[in-house]
Parts: C-alpha cells; structure tokens; sequence
C-alpha cells in the first residue's frame, strides 16, 4: 500500500487540470501569423500542396492547410506558425487568417443554434464516422478521452451507435464509398443534431480536393456546426472547440 502511495506521488497528476489554458510543445504548429514583410506572393502561393494560400493581400485557409510548414521554412519572416492551438470555429470564413492580423480564432456566438446550449452542455455522446480517413485525426478524436485529456469529465463522449448520438463528427475527405454510410449514420441520429467536422480532410478534402474518388454532396447540403482544423486535429483544438460550442466556459 505504501508502495503504491508512493508511486501516484512520484507520478504525480495525469490529467490537465485545466484545458482551457494547458500549454503545448514549441514545436506545435497552430494558429498561423503573416507579416505584412513584401515578399513575391505569387511564389509564396505556389509552394502550398493544398492552394491554402491566396494573394493580395495574403491569406492562409486553414481549412485547406495540412500545417506542412513549407511556406514558413522558406518564408520564416513573412509567416510564423504560434502555439494557439484554439482553430476551431462555426463560420467558414473565420478559418482564413490575413496578413498582418493576429487575432485568435473564435466561433460567433449569434449562428449557435438555441438548442445546442440548453440540450447538450451537461451531456454530449457524439458518434464519429471516419468517411475515408487516415486514422490520424481519429487517433487524436480517441485520445481526447484518455487519462491525459479526459473530455468526459464535461460530459463528452463517442458512444458506438448513432442512435444513441446527439451528433456526428466526421472525418476525412468522404470517399464515395463513404457516403452513403455517413448520410444513413446521421440519418439514424435522433434529433435535434450536430455536425461536427474535424481536420482539414473533412473540412475542405485536403490534398484530395477536386478528385473524383471522393463525394462531398452531404458536407455541402447540410449545416456544419463546427469546423476544428488540423491535420491531424489536436485533442486541445477539439475538446476547446466543442466546450466553445456548448458555451462551456472551464
Ligand atoms: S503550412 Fe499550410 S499554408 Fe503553408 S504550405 Fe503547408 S499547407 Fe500551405
């Protein structure tokens, strides 16, 4: 007994106590930052794999950008990756970042739907369907519950059918074998319902964009509740952007 005691006292604490404020590794790559530096723009554009970065003036779509880190090797002046890892957001166009701004991203609070607050902040059970994913971002969707991260202390869970879901979170391109299961998953989801897509595949189809093997008609008819970027997604970017979601303050 003495033994274990002393154990879990050398151990110390395996969860953050507070995942509002936890500090990640320098080597993280978060929320970018663009100088206003002059550099050729056209150049800079053209090193993206995924056409993240659009000119004048410049921008970065984290909802297409893997977080390679090519553009700020070769341009460490003009764009620098900081540790931020709170991306997520329930607007589209709050994903872009410009240059010379550098203000955290947040989610507007005037298009969360009334009933996600009053229904969903003590409990959420969300089902997730990997439509063609690599299994990155569901290793960080799995690991979010661990000892470490421990989301289920606010009530949040994966639970292994949809019918006993409140949402879905999707990951991945949705290749088109993919699709149909995804819209029978959230059609099996009672409602009222959320989707949640997590990681640059599933918001934008990443490096597949634009290819044939993949079927995006459910991302694009159906409301999107939250966009967590990523590639993968960090447990902190998606536990923050969900409790932002249920209006969770700690
Ligand atoms: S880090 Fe993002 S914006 Fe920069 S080159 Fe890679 S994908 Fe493009």
């Amino acid at each position: 007994m003495l033994q274990t005691l002393k154990i879990l006292y050398h151990q110390g604490k395996q969860y953050i106590p507070d995942l509002r404020k936890a500090k990640v590794p320098g080597i993280f790559r978060g929320r970018p930052e663009i100088s206003m530096e002059k550099v050729d723009e056209k150049a800079l554009s053209e090193v993206c794999p995924t056409n993240a970065i659009s000119v004048d003036p410049v921008r970065i779509d984290l909802g297409k950008c893997t977080f390679c880190s090519e553009c700020s090797r070769l341009y460490p002046g003009k764009i620098f990756f900081t540790t931020d890892y709170r991306l997520a957001t329930n607007e589209r166009n709050r994903l872009i970042i410009s240059e010379g701004v550098s203000s955290v991203i947040s989610l507007n609070p005037d298009i969360i739907r009334k009933e996600i607050h009053k229904l969903f902040s003590g409990s959420l059970k969300l089902r997730q369907v990997s439509a063609g994913g690599d299994n990155s971002t569901e290793l960080e969707l799995n690991a979010s519950g661990n000892v470490n991260f421990d989301m289920g202390r606010y009530g949040i869970e994966f639970v292994a059918s949809p019918r006993h879901a409140d949402g879905i979170v999707i990951t991945g391109p949705v290749s088109k074998n993919m699709a149909e299961p995804l819209r029978l998953t959230f059609e099996a989801t009672p409602s009222p319902k959320i989707i949640i897509l997590a990681g640059t595949d599933a918001i934008s189809g990443g490096i597949f964009e634009g290819s044939q093997a993949i079927d995006r008609r459910f991302i694009e008819q159906n409301h999107i509740d939250l966009y967590i970027p990523g590639n993968p997604v960090h447990p902190l970017t998606f536990i923050n952007g969900v409790l932002d979601l249920l209006g969770i303050k700690s």
